[in-house]
């Protein structure tokens, strides 16, 4: 029973810090565009960009790219 739920402990611990991560993934935006990216978007182009988190992008009022996908 110990074991148990130790293990549970564990997974639920697992399932948090990937939860975590996916929602602080980064995601580039240009300083004129309304869309995120990934950083290596081909349609994004290598000035003015601003790195922040997916969560940040979305808060903003980014979308994502159709291209890349973020
Ligand atoms: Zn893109």
């Amino acid at each position: 029973m110990k074991k148990t739920k130790a293990a549970l402990c564990v997974a639920l611990m697992l399932l948090t810090a990937l939860l975590f991560s996916q929602s602080s993934a980064k995601v580039c935006v240009s300083a004129k565009g309304r869309k995120y990216h990934t950083a290596n978007c081909r349609t994004i182009k290598s000035s003015a960009i601003t790195t922040l988190t997916k969560e940040e992008a979305i808060r903003a009022g980014y979308e994502a790219c159709k291209v890349c996908r973020p």
